[in-house]
């Protein structure tokens, strides 16, 4: 598993006895790097010295809103040279605001704020922004200063989901802290329940921000898992999804190299294993997100080759722990039928649930009628409806088969129910399609139907 702290002041005196217990508690909590992130010009280079010292921490510079009085023309200097000396530099930051506490002047603190986003856009870095209490005055600088040209973080996020959505659109993504354990906190949850995952980081903001249960205790970078951990209850996935995700998600931002991916074929999501075998699909639905990524909860699906049997069960013997196999991917499995029907037989001999989702058009891909061949080698069968009617299917599918399509999709659902135990019917809740309407074509189908959220994949 792979967690990385987004944000951690893991440097100076609260660390100088036990540096190096703190590196190993958070390598066995599975956090595998760190951005050690400046605050003023003396911690920029005690966060720097860090960086080029451990080949697993990454760092940010600048100048915290506390310590604006003091900024001069040297200070900018200082944290412009730094931020060149080193490819470990990933950010400018923390900079922002605090009107919480407003340790330095108001002007200053906007003076230094809008001089080191002019600096992040110069060096084409991202920014760590600080915001306590000031989320309509960082909104408008940030607009006034461009920022959207670089993005960047918003640390320890406190505002509300609007806030979260309109810095998502600007390129920003949320980072949260080990806040999000407290149990007065609901604001913030309510934050995380409502930006896509994709858009998530978790840090520490160690030593600050302890989570529970450990609140009341100096914070360090271990600690992120508690924060991953609630994370992933409210979005319903695992501690490994979040993790990935969100890893995917600091490394993107920060342009920190990715690890190589060593398996595409087979991934984990919850605790279902997914197959990916081909890239290739008749359909090409408007809603479908791989036209702009090939990235599924932080998996990168795109194929280099469509693999052979025995990569499928190489990749899928490096998994474990999975309640069900389910042929997804970013394609259309049953295009591939041969090696479906093949490692499905393996599957079933080792006692596992199959499920495949499909665009149910397998029988006019193939020209004749497929499903008896998946008889006692697929559990479940989940069919994209998507629309009650030939037009809408055609307008939001773009089927090569014209009406034969939808008609296609509706009698291989009929035919389903004769040789698979299990026949879902779904559909992407995309803004102007009747749900409802599709919903009651499943039910005259005679099979069940699961609504698929809009813009969410996997
Ligand atoms: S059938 Fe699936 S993979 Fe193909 S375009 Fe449609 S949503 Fe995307």
């Amino acid at each position: 598993m792979e967690l990385i702290d987004s944000h951690a002041h893991v440097y100076g005196e609260e660390y100088a006895a036990d540096f190096p217990q703190v590196l190993e508690r958070a390598r066995e909590a599975g956090v595998t790097t760190m951005v050690a992130v400046g605050a003023d010009l003396e911690s920029s280079r005690q966060a720097l010295e860090l960086a080029e010292a451990h080949p697993h921490i990454y760092c940010t510079v600048g100048i915290h809103p506390h310590d604006a009085e003091g900024a001069t023309e040297e200070s900018y200097q200082a944290i412009r040279e730094m931020a060149l000396s080193s490819s470990k530099v990933v950010a400018i930051g923390e900079i922002g605001l605090d009107f919480y506490r407003d340790r330095s002047p108001r002007p200053a603190q906007e003076e230094v704020f809008r001089r080191f986003i002019r600096l992040a856009r110069e060096l084409s870095l991202p920014l760590v922004i600080h915001d306590r209490d000031a989320h309509d005055r960082i909104m408008a600088i940030l607009r006034e200063e461009k920022a959207q040209e670089v993005g960047g973080v918003l640390h320890c996020f406190s505002g509300d989901l609007a806030m979260a959505q309109e810095c998502i659109e600007m390129g920003f993504v949320i980072s949260i802290p080990g806040t999000v354990t407290y149990p007065s906190n609901e604001a913030l949850r309510d934050v995380v329940r409502g930006v896509k995952v994709e858009h998530l980081l978790v840090e520490t903001d160690c030593p600050y921000l302890t989570p529970v249960p450990h609140r009341g205790k100096r914070n360090e970078p271990a600690f992120v898992r508690l924060t991953a951990e609630r994370v992933a209850e409210l979005k319903g996935l695992s501690l490994e999804d979040i993790g990935r995700i969100t890893s995917l998600n600091t490394r993107t931002i920060f342009r920190i190299p990715q690890p190589e991916e060593h398996s595409t074929i087979a991934y984990m999501i919850r605790n279902s294993l997914y197959l990916n075998i081909t890239n290739r699909c008749s359909n090409r639905c408007t809603f479908c997100p791989k036209f702009d990524d090939f990235i599924v909860k932080g998996h990168e699906l795109k194929l280099s080759h469509e693999p052979v049997f025995a990569e499928v069960i190489a990749a899928i013997d490096t998994k474990s722990d999975f309640s069900e196999v389910v042929f997804c991917g970013y394609g259309e499995p049953l295009a591939r039928l041969d090696l479906v029907k093949e490692v499905a037989a393996e599957l079933k001999r080792r006692g596992l649930k199959v499920r495949v989702n499909t665009d149910g058009q397998a029988n006019l891909l193939h020209g004749r009628n497929i499903l008896p061949e998946l008889a006692g080698l697929v559990d479940v069968i989940s069919v994209s409806l998507n629309a009650a009617d030939p037009d809408t299917y055609q307008r939001l599918c773009n089927t090569p088969f014209g009406a034969d399509g939808f008609r296609g999709v509706c009698d291989f659902l009929r035919e389903a129910g004769k040789h698979i135990p299990k026949v879902v019917a779904s559909a992407v809740t995309v803004p102007d399609l009747d749900v409802e309407k599709v919903k009651s074509l499943a039910e005259e189908l005679g099979v069940e139907f699961r609504e698929r959220e809009y813009a969410e994949v996997g």
